[in-house]
């Protein structure tokens, strides 16, 4: 008789997500006439641009003729993409970062899913709490988090490093009983839509080189930045290069959440400098190309082309355009929510607000009257790690008008 992953039998309920799709479901097939508005989940609501939709047309066209046909792609992404990437993405910026450094891949839930793979079972994860989820389930799946605790809501064998309003919601180093050899970061962050100045990351990437740990950077929201003193990518630190990977996302900069493109950044310098099975300063690069080349058979064609128009000038400027527009959304919301009296963070640099609830209800409890008393479906912040608990958060991916009306709506609560 076969077995099971045990592991996948320890993740405790469902996925925060699917949780909420069944709450509102429930709800609408209660009351059939609401006019329900979805703030929820994280997914962008605007067509893909015109540079994008014109280089899929082409590219589809090619695919129609055997002279330019194209069948499996390179399993780590073609030239074209890459080289796009590290010269705009980085060699703009001043980080040293060359096309052969970039992963194309089907986006940043996978890639920050699988990334673990690289690393020794035993290795100890530290991630922000509140935090993207997928960080924690993926080393749940493989092992590596220890025993659950039903009353705190955490594994044992994970770091936990609390981003709350009291510190400005910025991970604090862990003390020296707790060292981390990975740790999982994502600025401008969700769910908190708060960021990391370039002195506080470069805090990181000290401390990650001076204790030999890898820091998993996550910047798929890096295109809703504004404010120059906030980085882009982590490789504008100083030393970034020997312990981090910075995972990028086509999804929420140009709409690719149902065309799915990413891609992973390892540099040459990022090595592991134990001794093991009488290797010595393998670069992580190497693991990740055999794990690419193993189990992954490339983005497909036409959407890595359609990746490489978002690079092109009208490309730039159409996406462009569509962050502002959910950037007034946000910042619809954010005001909006101040002058209601809430206590309100993220919406600045981030396509996320963050408010604390009312009157010190959980984020469950708010979550019921948003969606009974307003027909507005938000994130409770529980859903994303213990102290989340008392916040809540609001996508601005919505349309602008949706934003207004729900915005009434929670005003008349
Ligand atoms: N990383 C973070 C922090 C996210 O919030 C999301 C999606 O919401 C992703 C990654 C997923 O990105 P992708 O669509 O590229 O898989």
């Amino acid at each position: 008789m076969f077995t099971l992953n045990e592991n996948y039998l320890k993740l405790p309920g469902s996925y925060l997500f699917t949780n909420i799709a069944r709450k509102v479901a429930e709800y609408q097939k209660n009351h059939p006439q609401a006019d329900i508005i979805r703030l929820g989940i994280g997914d962008v609501t605007q067509p893909l641009c015109p540079a994008v939709i014109k280089a899929l047309h082409e590219a589809v066209d090619e695919m129609g003729d055997a002279a330019t046909f194209r069948g499996y792609a390179p399993d780590l992404g073609y030239e074209f993409l890459r080289t796009k990437m590290a010269e705009n993405d980085y060699q703009k910026r001043g980080c040293d970062i060359k096309a052969d450094e970039v992963f194309i891949s089907d986006g940043a839930k996978s890639d920050s899913a699988n990334i673990q793979e690289i690393f020794g079972r035993d290795s100890k994860i530290a991630v922000c709490d509140p935090v993207y989820p997928v960080y924690v389930d993926s080393n749940v799946m493989a092992g590596r988090t220890g025993d659950y605790d039903e009353n705190t809501q955490t594994w044992s064998n994970v770091i936990y490093m609390p981003c709350l309003a009291e510190n400005g919601f910025a991970p604090q180093i862990p003390d020296e009983e707790h060292t981390p050899e990975l740790i999982y970061l994502c600025f401008p962050n969700n769910p908190t839509g708060e960021v990391l100045k370039k002195s506080q990351l470069q805090e990181w990437v000290d401390y990650a080189n001076k204790v030999g740990a890898v820091i998993i950077f996550d910047a798929a929201y890096e295109s809703y930045i504004s404010d120059p003193e906030i980085p882009h990518s982590i490789y504008e630190c100083e030393g970034a290069r020997t312990c981090a990977i910075e995972l990028r996302s086509f999804s929420k900069n140009a709409g690719f959440t149902g065309l799915r493109l990413g891609a992973t950044i390892i540099p040459h310098d990022l090595k592991c400098h134990k001794e093991i099975m009488g290797k010595k300063d393998v670069e992580l690069h190497s693991l990740w190309s055999r794990r690419h080349g193993t189990k992954y058979n490339g983005a497909p064609y036409i959407v890595q082309r359609a990746g490489e128009a978002v690079y092109s000038k009208e490309g730039e400027e159409q996406i462009k355009e569509q962050v502002s527009t959910y950037m007034k959304n946000a910042t619809f919301l954010y005001n909006g929510l101040k002058d209601a009296g809430y206590e309100v963070y993220g919406g600045k640099n981030s396509p996320y607000v963050w408010l604390r609830t009312p009157d010190n209800m959980t984020s469950w409890e708010f979550f019921d009257l948003l969606l009974d008393k307003a027909n507005v479906v938000g994130t409770p912040g529980s859903g994303f790690g213990p102290s989340g608990e008392h916040y809540f958060r609001l996508t601005a991916f919505g349309s602008y008008e949706n934003s207004v009306r729900a915005m009434e709506r929670i005003k008349n609560l």
